[in-house]
């Protein structure tokens, strides 16, 4: 089943100036995509109209063969390079906020957060404020945030790019087992070489702005993979 169909998508921000496009993109459920192009080109406008949060200059964005514009409210969970948390709340009011505002249950809300948790090695830190945390500690909260919805889809947008090298290691790693796992539909946005390559099934390489799709390639792996 496709997840993510882009159709001759495009993005001018000022009239006259494309900023992205014209795109066609297919994503398979289940797939893990890596966007890898320079600075500008549009990757993150990109996601932007993936998750609905922008609207297309021209073309169409489908979800599940349903247009973005009208997808469900938790078919996207979207992790962003800056983790973006609310300072004064724990580790563990912060990945609640999507199911507060969804008004979920009580008991749903403490069981999926934990589960969250859980997955991205939070357990521990659940009554942490954000402060007390390191770099790729609030980048976990981030992903836990994004994913304890259950969301089909994860875009990530140079989610790691801030970290340092080790951590950004340990991150990647800890992404792939949790993707083996769940297997989500990913769009992974980086700059990084190694990452697209180490982390998807499916590198797709932008040219300049505006960011068309100049190659895309799939990734041999030594590991069974489904
Ligand atoms: P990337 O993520 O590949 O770095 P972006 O999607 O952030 O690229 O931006 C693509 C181009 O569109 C850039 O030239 C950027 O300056 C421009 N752009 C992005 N967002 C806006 C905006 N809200 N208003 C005007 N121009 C924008
Ligand atoms: P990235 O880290 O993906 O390269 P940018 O730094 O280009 O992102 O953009 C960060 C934010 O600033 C985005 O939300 C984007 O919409 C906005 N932005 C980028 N370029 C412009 C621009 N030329 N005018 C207005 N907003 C912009």
């Amino acid at each position: 089943a496709v997840a993510v169909r882009l159709r001759g998508v495009t993005k001018c921000y000022r009239q006259g100036v494309r900023a992205l496009g014209p795109l066609d993109l297919d994503v398979a459920a289940g797939e893990f995509v890596a966007l890898l192009g320079p600075s500008g080109c549009g990757k993150s406008t990109a996601l932007r109209l993936i998750a609905g949060l922008a609207k297309p200059s021209s073309g169409t964005v489908e979800l599940n063969a349903h247009p973005a514009a009208r997808r469900g409210e938790h078919a996207i969970g979207f992790v962003f390079q800056e983790p973006t948390l609310m300072p004064w709340a724990s580790v563990r009011g912060n990945v609640a906020l999507p199911l507060r505002l969804a008004k979920a249950p009580r008991a749903e809300i403490a069981a999926r957060v934990d589960d969250a948790l859980t997955r991205v090695g939070l357990r521990d830190a659940a009554e942490a404020l954000p402060r007390e945390l390191s770099g790729g500690m609030k980048m976990r909260v981030s992903l836990a945030r994004a994913l304890v919805t259950d969301p089909d889809i994860l875009l990530m947008d140079e989610p790691f790019a801030a970290l340092d090298e080790i951590t950004r290691f340990r991150l990647n790693n800890d992404l792939l087992t949790l993707w083996r796992e769940l297997r989500k539909t990913v769009i992974f946005v980086t700059h990084s070489v190694f990452e697209s390559v180490y982390l998807s099934q499916r590198v797709i390489v932008m040219t300049p702005k505006p960011g068309r799709i100049a190659a895309e390639f799939h990734v041999a792996s030594d590991e069974p993979r489904d």
